[in-house]
């Protein structure tokens, strides 16, 4: 990748073909919110008489997903994903529920000490008491000690993202020590600002260390990416299908 080439001008799937990797992968961290086809968006928000600002799928692409050559922030994000959550929230709401195997959190990740929070905390200990598996974002917009509170608040048992525990050697230690399970989601890292591009991603720190981490899209539906752009991208850091496949062994 040349020093002036954005990385998801190089990897977004609508735009650029990538490499097949032929080995099995694992998807750990992709919200239902987040990867919508923009037609079922359509559908649904008729079917629930949700206004759009426009129904031409071509059209609607521009309110709710990223372009390829698109400046990103964690604001624009966030803004692009405000359709999705519109559209689908009562409807996964009101979806029956036949069995809960985990759960997630994600938000302000800095915010332990707010009242706001406690629930969180309640749900979370209701989670571990009933043997239902637990996750939660941390480490992504906020400090690597957020990650550090995400284990003992919320008894966590995998991180999603986690990219800033590499800013912390004391964290990063325990995390390493631990073997605690980091769902790194690259292309999206750098579509919400969570790590600069001008920076080394600390993926590849991750694998050089044997962190336990794995790759995921995140929100493939605002991004327009496929798990293999992932894979991609990590592959033109440098890192060979050998270290590739240590993610997901
Ligand atoms: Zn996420």
């Amino acid at each position: 990748m040349s020093t002036s080439q954005k990385p998801f001008e190089h990897v977004a799937a609508t735009f650029y073909p990538t490499r097949v990797f032929n080995f099995p992968k694992v998807e750990l961290h992709c919200h239902l919110d987040g990867c919508f086809r923009l037609s079922s968006v359509i559908k649904f928000a008729k079917k629930r008489s949700i206004e759009l600002p426009t129904y031409d799928i071509n059209d609607l692409r521009s309110y709710c997903c990223l372009d390829a050559d698109e400046d990103s922030s964690l604001a624009l994000f966030l803004k692009k994903m405000e359709l999705f959550v519109r559209v689908y929230q009562g409807a996964i709401r009101q979806s029956p529920v036949t069995g809960v195997v985990g759960i997630d959190i994600a938000g302000e990740e800095d915010i332990e000490d707010s009242p706001a929070f406690r629930p969180h905390i309640k749900a979370f200990q209701y989670a571990k008491e009933h043997g239902i598996h637990r996750t939660a974002h941390a480490g992504e917009a906020g400090s690597a000690g957020s990650v550090l509170k995400a284990k003992s608040l919320l008894s966590a048992e995998r991180i999603g993202h986690g990219y800033h525990i590499s800013r912390d050697p004391d964290v990063y230690k325990k995390i390493l020590r631990d073997q605690t399970h980091l769902e790194c989601c690259p292309i999206s890292s750098y579509r919400t600002g969570a790590v600069r591009i001008k920076e080394q991603h600390p993926i590849i720190q991750f694998n050089r260390d044997k962190v336990n981490c794995s790759l995921s899209t995140d929100d493939p539906g605002v991004m327009l990416t496929t798990l293999l752009d992932d894979y991609q991208l990590v592959a033109d850091f440098g890192l060979s299908e050998k270290n590739l496949k240590i993610m997901v062994s």
